[in-house]
């Protein structure tokens, strides 16, 4: 399988598997989303709760807030975060305080609650890492991809122009030419428009894949990441065979 970059930032990344088949790419796809190691809260004491919100919505709450992830913590270590706050305010995710400078809040504008006069929170979470198999507040990461698509074009047909009207991404050029095929989401509309001038096929070996990270790991990194899971599955695989 070869791998194109197409687009890169921290937070997201594009590229082209050329050479797969559907199969390894939704098995990339799996292991980016759900064996990927993150830090997640598994547990609130609550100390302190006069707020208008049950501690079970609080502790569901706090489970979903992206948390920091580092490589060099212990599988087992376990991270608190305290949190004290007196109303009327509006709590942040980034109030919460963490006793260990590798993990800590990621995302740090979530807002929380909102306290009224009088209403206090006091608590301490306990994050651990885990995996998106073991709960779904572990994802740290989405994928996600789409079939490739197979455009041909009968250049100087005379309904041509129909089918460059109708494309909404502007792939199909007037004289003929396509740009930016990667764009392409296979909607049909140019084939609708014009199916003597426009043939479509989705290509079953070219996928565009997508990653998105929700913490400081970059999608680049959480694909490599991904595919060295991918990997290590299908040596185990290969063992048990
Ligand atoms: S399938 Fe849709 S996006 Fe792709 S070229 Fe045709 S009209 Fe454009």
């Amino acid at each position: 399988m070869k791998i194109i970059p197409l687009q890169e930032t921290e937070e997201r990344v594009t590229v082209r598997l050329e050479e797969s088949s559907v199969s390894v790419a939704n098995a990339l796809r799996r292991a980016i989303v759900d064996d990927l190691p993150a830090f997640a809260v598994d547990e609130v004491d609550f100390f302190e709760n006069n707020s208008c919100m049950y501690n079970e919505y609080l502790a569901n709450r706090l489970a979903l807030i992206p948390l920091t992830f580092d490589d060099e913590v212990a599988d087992d270590a376990k991270i608190v975060f305290s949190l004290d706050k007196e109303g009327p305010c509006t709590v942040y995710s980034h109030e919460l305080r963490s006793t260990d400078e590798k993990i800590k809040v990621f995302a740090k504008n979530i807002p929380i609650i909102r306290l009224g006069e009088r209403q206090r929170l006091r608590l301490e979470a306990t994050a651990i890492k885990g995996t998106a198999r073991q709960h779904a507040k572990f994802q740290s990461t989405l994928a996600s991809y789409a079939y490739c698509a197979k455009i041909k074009v009968k250049k100087g047909d005379k309904n041509l122009a129909a089918a460059v009207a109708a494309c909404p991404r502007k792939i199909i050029l007037p004289s003929g030419e396509l740009q930016s095929v990667e764009l392409c989401d296979l909607c049909g509309a140019c084939t609708d428009a014009a199916p003597e001038a426009v043939s479509l096929k989705a290509k079953n070996d070219e996928f565009i894949f997508f990653v998105e990270t929700y913490n400081n790991v970059t999608a680049l990194a959480q694909l490599k990441r991904g595919l060295a899971k991918l990997e290590e599955r299908c040596t185990a695989l290969a063992k048990e065979a």
